[in-house]
């Protein structure tokens, strides 16, 4: 918005899909919201059980800078025990979530000019990030025909002496897609031969039901060129939490802690508790939340290939579909609002996670099988999925 008390580089930041929801949601009293990713999988009740008597003992103040030292070390823990990953307390940084783990991390590492490539469709928010941090977005698109795929060489040609780093989110959101093993060995190729970071974004990590499970890190977890970006809020469904880390070569974890201390000072210590607490019971939390989300994907999955002018890919990991609908003639945001319309259902326009995306749009599982169920039958009976 144009207006004198808000500095000039804001006056065309462009409002993300996301937060026209809030709006949308209240068009019709009985809308299926299957906007945005906030799983509605309760919160394991010891983690909140704990954490509270964890603040009546008096976990109310300032943490460390780097984080709650129990968390970072329970954090070490799980990667030795999960992945043999050898990290210290000192690689790691205790985030307000996965967002603001990007935004530390890109701010901390990007020159101004700086170029970071990103696999599109990608996660809204990596543009405005990168942005913000003065870096440059490279976008290398993928296509919904070739399973979202990355070719090596034709990503390699996006490359250049300004590139610093690469986003790799595996499982994707919007497009559900897992990157297998050949793919994730060449990035690192890739990134040794060319010197730059792979960021992996490693938030859908439990929601993963291919049998490609390594984490990017486990490749190679001494290399320097490898930052996780971790949080809480899916694989725990804890959103609400805002709870998340960073994984990295220590100076890089130095940099990130003194960049967030004039952002954010320390993160909410109670927040920090109930990450102790979710990793120490990972398995049998996780294994729940797997179970419910994998059910209610290959449903939706099932009920789309019956649609006509809707066509999905069969589901590898998150709790994402995001079905092609270019059949129906017309694009990404007047099929969103015609199903908004029509059906009382709100989902995403594809085109809100890069220029890949038009002609898709994203449906989020974030409600139970019934009411899938009831959002499925009222999409199919539209003239346009006839
Ligand atoms: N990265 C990806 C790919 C996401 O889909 C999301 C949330 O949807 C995030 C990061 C950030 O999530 P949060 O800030 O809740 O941790």
């Amino acid at each position: 918005m144009k207006y004198k008390f808000i500095a000039k580089r804001y006056w065309n930041f462009k409002e993300a899909s996301l937060s026209k929801t809030n709006e949308m949601v209240k068009r019709y009293k009985d809308i299926i919201d299957l906007s945005i990713g906030d799983p509605d999988y309760p919160v394991d009740l010891s983690i909140i059980e704990n954490m509270y008597k964890d603040a009546l003992a008096g976990h109310t103040r300032y943490t460390e800078f780097l984080g709650d030292e129990e968390l970072r070390k329970e954090i070490c823990k799980s990667y030795r025990e999960d992945c043999r990953c050898n990290y210290t307390k000192e690689n790691v940084f205790i985030t307000s979530g996965g967002t603001h783990a990007m935004y530390l991390l890109l701010e901390s590492i990007l020159d101004e000019g700086d170029e970071v490539i990103a696999i599109a469709p990608y996660y809204i928010y990596y543009e405005p990030q990168i942005r913000l941090a003065k870096g440059n977005l490279i976008v290398y698109n993928t296509l919904s025909e070739s399973n979202f795929e990355i070719d090596i060489g034709e990503l390699e040609k996006t490359i250049s002496y300004r590139t610093k780093a690469i986003i790799i989110n595996s499982p994707n959101n919007p497009t559900g897609r897992v990157y297998n093993e050949n793919t994730i060995k060449a990035l690192i190729d890739l990134a040794n031969k060319h010197d730059f970071i792979i960021i992996a974004d490693d938030i859908y990590g439990a929601l993963n039901f291919t049998n490609f499970k390594k984490p990017v890190c486990s490749y190679d977890y001494k290399n320097e060129r490898i930052v996780t970006i971790y949080s809480y809020s899916k694989d725990y469904c804890m959103t609400g939490f805002r709870l998340g880390h960073i994984i990295a070569d220590e100076k890089i974890i130095e940099c990130i802690k003194n960049v967030n201390e004039s952002v954010n000072f320390t993160i909410n210590a109670m927040a920090q508790r109930a990450g102790i607490y979710a990793i120490r019971r990972r398995k049998e939390i996780q294994s729940g939340i797997y179970e419910e989300y994998r059910k209610r994907i290959f449903y939706a999955y099932e009920r789309i290939r019956n649609i006509n002018n809707m066509e999905a890919n069969l589901p590898e990991g998150t709790f994402y579909l995001f079905p092609k609908i270019k059949g129906t003639g017309l694009t990404s945001e007047e099929i969103w609002e015609k199903i908004l319309d029509d059906a009382h259902v709100l989902v995403l326009p594809g085109n809100g996670f890069g220029e890949a995306g038009e002609g898709h749009i994203r449906i989020a599982c974030t409600v139970g099988i019934e009411k899938l169920k009831e959002a499925f039958d009222r999409i199919e009976n539209m003239k346009i999925f006839k």
